[in-house]
């Protein structure tokens, strides 16, 4: 029996456990660096399934390491399982009705990446033992990937330093290998201090910290013709200073994402906006504080793991849909509008985005793709500066639905995401396998991981002193 026979039986003795577990994720949607009942819900179940759980690992209360087996070779799989604000919505909609005004939602199908790559690490596991295969499997559960870049913090203390591989995946629209490199990133508040007074009777014994804000943000768009094409600068005003135009605002915050495609052009970036800040707050008799938010790495891509786990998505194949699947996702292509359709076929080559045009889920594998260069980031970008790292992609959601919508969380505990979820686990544990058994993949993503870093060590964005935020400062 092929690994793919055995994985995927392995995987579908337990689907309704690992369903249950995703959909339970998904009832408790929890922010960045407060996903208590998440992480807890996916460490005991690895604890119930014979892993040992190191809880509260780099100093991050929801992040912890769960392994099993011992010695080399040693293989990661990278978990996430934080929500978005603001996405409140009913499962298996095709309108937008929140559970909850204005509360969270897995606009991102954290739920189900962080179960599918339970999934993956519990095959493999299983698999071990019933064939003698030796090694390590760990789980990895990473805390705040949408915004505080938790891994970065588990990558700055060492918890990678004896891994040879490292998996994930992400759920989307289609399926593919994620073989491509994203953006590094740093976020960062600036807080301005002012004096409020009476904007009528005394405006001039005031200082404003929002002008300073919005001087600020003047001063930024004029730098964005002189940094690189390829660089990406966001912001958004976290703090207005209050609601009463007849008060001189004395605080106001913006938070800023720097954006480009390596380490060294973020950090001189982030000094030149430093600078217009400092600018902002002379020009207005104001005071900034800059508090740093978060910190991610470019992803380093890597060919020799993409082709083997793209033969192992091929070798896994496509789950198989019903009526109904087909039915539901054509209710939610129904709200999108023709640019997201078209936007999402837009990645494909041409042969395979004609095949894939006018259906509501994408059945079918797109070809091997080259490699791209992204615009987003990523914090698995750190894990892949300290060790070999690529995902996979499947289509848990209708075609076109972008990332980040009520859709996808309307989407996210419905049976699409589940097939979704769980091909993405055997594809993971397959490779997984696979280079265990094989120590010539792990020689040659070595050796094309070294060649690509060029002799350039691992550093990291986030400042020395500066620690994860506790979560309870988060609810
Ligand atoms: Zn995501």
């Amino acid at each position: 029996m092929g690994v793919q026979k055995t994985i995927s039986s392995l995987i579908e003795e337990k689907r309704d456990l690992f369903i249950n577990l995703s959909d339970r994720v998904w009832e408790t949607p929890e922010l960045y660096f407060a996903e208590r009942e998440s992480s807890e819900a996916l460490a005991s179940a690895l604890e119930n399934e014979g892993f040992d759980v190191e809880r509260k690992v780099a100093g991050l209360d929801t992040g912890f390491v769960a392994s099993f087996g011992s010695g080399k070779p040693v293989i990661a799989v990278l978990g996430e399982f934080d929500a978005l604000a603001g996405l409140s919505q009913k499962k298996g909609l095709t309108e937008h009705a929140p559970v909850n005004d204005g509360g969270n939602g897995h606009g991102c199908g954290h739920n189900l990446l962080g179960t599918g790559s339970l999934a993956a690490a519990v095959a493999v596991k299983e698999y071990m033992q019933e064939t003698g295969l030796k090694g390590t499997i760990r789980y990895y559960g990473c805390p705040a990937e949408e915004n505080g870049s938790g891994k970065a913090y588990m990558v700055r203390e060492g918890l990678f330093e004896d891994v040879d591989l490292a998996f994930s995946w992400h759920p989307m629209t289609k399926p593919s290998i994620w073989h491509v490199s994203t953006l590094a990133n740093y976020s960062v508040r600036f807080r301005f201090k002012g004096k409020s007074a009476h904007a009528a009777a005394a405006p001039h014994l005031g200082r404003s910290a929002l002008d300073a804000v919005e001087l600020m943000n003047v001063g930024v768009n004029y730098l964005r013709e002189h940094m690189i094409p390829e660089a990406r600068i966001h912001y958004a005003i976290t703090d207005t200073g209050g609601h009463s135009p007849n008060v001189v605002q004395s605080h106001a915050e913006v938070l800023y994402l720097i954006r480009a495609p390596r380490k060294k052009a973020v950090q001189e970036l982030t000094e030149r906006v430093h600078n217009i800040a400092e600018g902002a707050a002379l020009m207005t008799g104001t005071s900034v504080e800059a508090v740093f938010e978060g910190a991610a790495s470019d992803l380093v891509p890597n060919t020799v793991l993409a082709e083997t786990m793209y033969k192992h998505l091929a070798a896994i194949g496509i789950p198989a849909y019903d009526e109904q699947d087909y039915r539901f996702a054509e209710g939610i292509q129904a709200t999108l509008s023709e640019e997201d359709i078209e936007a999402d076929l837009a990645g494909l080559d041409r042969e395979t985005a004609k095949m894939m045009k006018g259906r509501a889920i994408a059945d079918l594998l797109p070809p091997f793709a080259e490699e791209v260069a992204l615009s987003g980031s990523t914090d698995v970008g750190d894990v892949s500066w300290v060790v070999p790292t690529m995902q996979c992609l499947t289509a848990c959601f209708a075609l076109g639905t972008p990332l980040h919508t009520w859709q996808v969380v309307s989407q996210g505990a419905m049976p699409i995401a589940h097939k979704g979820m769980l091909q993405a686990a055997k594809v993971i544990a397959c490779t997984a396998v696979d280079a265990m058994e094989n120590p010539a993949i792990i020689e040659r993503a070595t050796a094309e991981w070294k060649e690509r870093l060029d002799g350039e060590a691992y550093l990291s964005l986030i400042p020395e002193d500066k620690t994860p935020p506790r979560q309870w400062d988060r609810t």
